[in-house]
């Protein structure tokens, strides 16, 4: 016999390669009512998310890193399923595509960076959660952090954003009232908030000093993509003029 998954030669129950079982059981029952358990676990376990990361982001975040991996639901996998809450939303509103209009903005090669950012909201949550994250490192050096602890920080919280801006478009949906720059302002507010308790409950100076690294985080993400269009424009990667 040979393995399903990865053509080793087996004569056990299970491959020696790569652990694979040479004989996987039916789909009963019993696999139903398993999945849907596991299901309503992994909701229960994102209400739970989310309602920890409201109320005391600083603490549960701590307690996800050091002690309790379960309490929380996986943050990239959080960070991801936000965003996509959001793309869906707006989308569905046409929330985003105000910039569309603007004069030159879809000739402009950096046109094809920020579509990609709108389609792919969760993946650059998370190029962008690494510029912050170097920025919070040297902002925060004495806490001892290291930086993939403040990378899982940032999915937590600004997957919390993206449920921030998502209500706020889901309104502004329903309503016609505008509400996108209010939406993020609550959004920016409540991101410096989490990561200034996170290192120290109730610091005033750790609250403006997580907003300007989150501000350079930004707006290196922001020069690294205008680069990249450089780049890539003269590489002859991207046409200079977008035809649209
Ligand atoms: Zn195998």
């Amino acid at each position: 016999m040979t393995c399903k998954s990865c053509n080793s030669e087996v004569n056990q129950n299970y491959c020696p390669n790569c652990g694979q079982p040479v004989k996987i059981p039916r789909i009963t029952g019993r696999y139903v009512i398993g999945e849907l358990q596991q299901e309503f676990q992994l909701e229960k376990g994102f209400l739970r998310t989310i309602r920890e990361l409201a109320v005391k982001p600083g603490e549960s975040i701590q307690s996800f890193i050091h002690d309790n991996r379960s309490r929380l639901i996986k943050p990239i996998l959080f960070i991801i399923v936000t965003s996509l809450v959001y793309t869906i939303i707006s989308h569905f509103f046409h929330i985003d595509d105000d910039y569309q209009k603007m004069e030159g903005v879809k000739e402009s090669p950096f046109f094809v960076i920020l579509k990609w950012v709108q389609e792919n909201y969760g993946y650059a949550n998370i190029i962008m959660g690494v510029f912050i994250a170097l920025w919070i490192k040297l902002f925060f050096r004495k806490y001892k952090y290291n930086f993939f602890e403040i990378l899982i920080l940032l999915c937590f919280v600004m997957g919390m954003g993206m449920l921030v801006y998502s209500v706020f478009a889901l309104i502004e949906g329903l309503t016609h009232i505008q509400l996108q720059t209010l939406g993020g302002l609550v959004g920016f507010i409540y991101t410096a908030w989490a990561i200034g308790q996170f290192f120290e409950k109730k610091s005033v100076a750790n609250f403006f000093k997580a907003f300007i690294a989150y501000t350079l985080g930004w707006l290196t993400f922001l020069i690294a993509a205008v680069i990249l269009t450089i780049i890539l424009v003269s590489q002859g990667f991207l046409p200079a003029v977008n035809p649209g």
